[in-house]
C-alpha cells in the first residue's frame, strides 16, 4: 500500500448518491474521483419523487429552483372504474407550508434531470463525472484503498483514502468485501417504462385495475417532459416484451381503450422487488451509500431520496475527518444511516402490502421531515431543557428580520458547508471565532432578530441557550452559558479546536 495518494476519495458510481456526495465534498474543497463504468448518462425516469426533506438538502446545495423549474408537482390520481367512469384523489396529503417547514409537497422530477441538474452544479464547482471508468477490483488497508479501473483504453491503478461504493443495488463494491445483503425477494415483479403516447391528457396519473396485480396498470405523465411513465406489475417468471408493439399490447388488453395509442419507448425496464440490507454501511475506509446498501420496493418514493441523505451525511464526516476530526466520527454514518433505512424498508413495504389491496395513500411520513438522529453518539443534550427541541432532530427554519432590516430565513445562514450556533441573548463572547462555525446571536442587540418569533416557536431556546447545528441540518447539541467548556470539546471533536489564535 501506497502513501501516495491521487486523491481522498474515490466515488464509485454516478447515479443520485455519487454524485450527491462528489457536489458535497467538491463545495468543501476535498479531491475526489466520481467514476461511472456506463459511457454515458442514464436516461430512465425510476426515481421520480423528490421528497420535502431532499427538498432541503437540494436548497443548501444550491440545486432546488433548478430541480422545481425542471419539474413540477404530482398531479391528482384518477381511478377508472370497470364501466368507464372514473374517481380522482390526491396521492399525498397537501399540508400548507409553515415557517418551520417551508417544502411540503413532493416533486416530481424524472431521476434522469435530477442526476442532470447535478452534474450541472458539479461542473459549476470545477468537477465531472468520468464516465465509461469501471471501478474492477480493490485492496483496502490502514492507510487507504488501491483500486483498478477499467476505461476503454485501457487499465489503471488509483489510489485514495477512502472509497464509497454508490454503484447501485447490485453493488461491485458490496460483494468484493463480502459484505452479505440479508431481507427477501417480495413476489412482484414489475416493469417501468417511459414512452410517447396518445389518448390520455397530462393533468392526471391515471390508474386501470387498482389493486388487481394482474391487470393493474398506471400511467403517469411525467413533469417537466413529454413522457408517461408506466407502471405495471407482470408475472414472476418469464419474457416481456418490453416493445412499442408489446406494451402498446399491454396498455390495450388492460385498459380495454382503443384510443390510447403507443407511439414510442424511450427506456423500459422489468424488475423483482426486493426487501434488503447490507449488514454494514463501513468496512475500514470502504463506505456503501444509496442503493448499495438498501433496496426495497418503490411504493413511496423513498429510495432515491434515502440515497441523496445518505451521501449528505457522509460527505461532511469525510471532510472533517480529513481535515483533523477524530475517525470515530466516520462510525456515525453507519449508527445514523442504517436505521433509517431499515424503517424505509417496513415503509415500502407495507405500501406495497396496502397498493396489492388498491388502498395506498401516502402520509407524512413519507416526507422524511421526522427523520432525525436522537440516539447517535454526535446528538448531546446539555441544559437542563423541558420539551422544544432536541438533539438530533431535524433543524427547522424560521423566517427572522436581519439587524440591518432584511427579512432571511435560517436556512440561509446554514446553508453552506459549515456548523452553524444560535446563541439566545448570551454573551457576544461567549465562543471565539474558528474556521468551519458561524455563530449568530438572537436577540435585540443580536444580528437575528426574531420579530415575529418564528424562531422562538420552533427551537423554543431559554435567554443564554445555544443550539449547534450540524452542517448536514441536524441538531448536533444544545448548550447553555455555563458550558462553554464542554461546547469546546464537542468543536474539538468536530475537528475545530479553538487555537488560542486570533483571525488575521
Ligand atoms: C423501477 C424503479 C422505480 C423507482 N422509483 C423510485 C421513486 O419513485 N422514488 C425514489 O425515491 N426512488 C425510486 N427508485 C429508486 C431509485 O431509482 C434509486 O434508489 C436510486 O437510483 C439510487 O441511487 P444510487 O446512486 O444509490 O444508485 P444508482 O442510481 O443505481 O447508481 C449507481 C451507479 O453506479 C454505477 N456503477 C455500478 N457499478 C459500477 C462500477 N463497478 N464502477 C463504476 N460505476 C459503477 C452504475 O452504472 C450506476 O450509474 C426506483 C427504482 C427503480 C428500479
Amino acid at each position: 500500500m501506497t502513501n501516495d495518494f491521487a486523491a481522498d476519495v474515490l466515488i464509485c458510481g454516478a447515479g443520485a448518491s455519487g454524485l450527491t456526495l462528489a457536489i458535497d465534498l467538491a463545495r468543501r474543497g476535498v479531491s475526489f474521483r466520481l467514476i461511472e463504468k456506463q459511457a454515458e448518462p442514464f436516461h430512465g425516469s425510476r426515481g421520480k419523487g423528490i421528497q420535502p426533506r431532499t427538498q432541503e438538502i437540494f436548497e443548501d446545495l444550491g440545486i432546488l429552483d433548478r430541480t422545481v423549474a425542471a419539474g413540477g408537482l404530482y398531479p391528482p390520481i384518477r381511478i377508472y372504474r370497470e364501466d368507464g367512469s372514473h374517481v380522482e384523489k390526491d396521492m399525498v396529503e397537501r399540508p400548507d407550508s409553515t415557517p418551520a417547514e417551508p417544502y411540503h409537497l413532493a416533486l416530481m422530477v424524472p431521476q434522469f434531470i435530477t442526476e442532470r441538474i447535478m452534474r450541472e452544479r458539479l461542473a459549476e464547482l470545477g468537477h465531472a463525472v468520468e464516465f465509461g471508468c469501471g471501478l474492477i477490483g480493490f485492496e483496502h488497508g490502514d492507510d487507504g484503498v488501491t483500486a483498478r479501473l477499467r476505461r476503454p483504453d485501457g487499465e489503471d491503478i488509483f489510489h485514495a483514502r477512502y472509497l464509497v461504493g454508490a454503484d447501485g443495488g447490485r453493488s461491485f463494491v458490496r460483494d468484493a468485501l463480502g459484505m452479505s445483503f440479508p431481507g427477501k425477494t417480495l413476489g412482484v415483479r414489475a416493469i417501468v417504462a417511459d414512452v410517447l403516447l396518445a389518448g390520455l391528457d397530462r393533468d392526471a396519473w391515471h390508474q386501470f385495475n387498482d389493486g388487481d396485480m394482474e391487470r393493474m396498470v398506471a400511467i403517469c405523465p411525467l413533469a417537466g417532459t413529454d413522457l408517461f411513465q408506466i407502471q405495471a406489475p407482470i408475472p414472476l417468471e418469464g419474457e416481456i416484451d418490453l416493445s412499442t408493439e408489446g406494451l402498446g399490447r399491454m396498455i390495450g388488453e388492460r385498459t380495454g381503450r382503443t384510443d390510447i395509442q403507443l407511439h414510442s419507448v424511450a427506456w423500459a425496464s422489468a424488475y423483482a422487488m426486493n426487501a434488503r440490507l447490507a449488514e454494514r454501511y463501513r468496512t475500514g475506509r470502504v463506505f456503501l451509500v444509496g442503493d448499495a446498501a438498501h433496496i426495497h420496493p418503490p411504493t413511496g418514493g423513498q429510495g432515491l431520496n434515502t440515497s441523496v441523505q445518505d451521501a449528505y451525511n457522509l460527505g461532511w464526516k469525510l471532510a472533517a475527518v480529513l481535515g483533523g476530526a477524530r475517525d470515530r466520527l466516520l462510525d456515525t454514518y453507519e449508527e445514523e444511516r442504517r436505521p433509517i433505512a431499515e424503517a424505509v424498508l417496513g415503509l415500502s413495504t407495507r405500501l406495497l402490502d396496502a397498493q396489492k389491496q388498491g388502498e395506498m395513500s401516502r402520509g407524512r411520513e413519507v416526507h422524511q421531515l421526522d427523520i432525525g438522529y436522537p440516539g447517535s453518539a454526535l446528538s448531546m443534550e446539555l441544559s437542563e431543557r423541558c420539551g422544544g427541541l432536541r438533539a438530533g432532530d431535524r433543524a427547522p427554519d424560521a423566517p427572522f428580520r436581519g439587524a440591518a432590516g432584511q427579512s432571511s430565513r435560517l436556512f440561509q445562514l446554514f446553508k453552506g458547508p459549515h456548523w452553524t450556533l444560535l446563541v439566545d441573548q448570551a454573551d457576544r463572547e461567549m465562543i471565539p471565532p474558528r474556521p468551519g462555525l458561524q455563530v449568530h446571536y438572537i436577540g435585540p442587540q443580536g444580528d437575528v432578530i426574531d420579530t415575529a418569533g418564528h424562531i422562538r416557536d420552533a427551537y423554543g431556546l431559554a435567554p443564554g441557550e445555544s443550539v449547534l447545528i450540524r452542517p448536514d441540518g441536524y441538531v448536533g447539541a444544545t448548550f447553555d452559558a455555563s458550558r462553554t467548556s464542554t461546547l469546546e470539546t464537542y468543536l474539538a471533536c468536530m475537528g475545530m479546536p479553538h487555537t488560542g489564535e486570533e483571525p488575521k
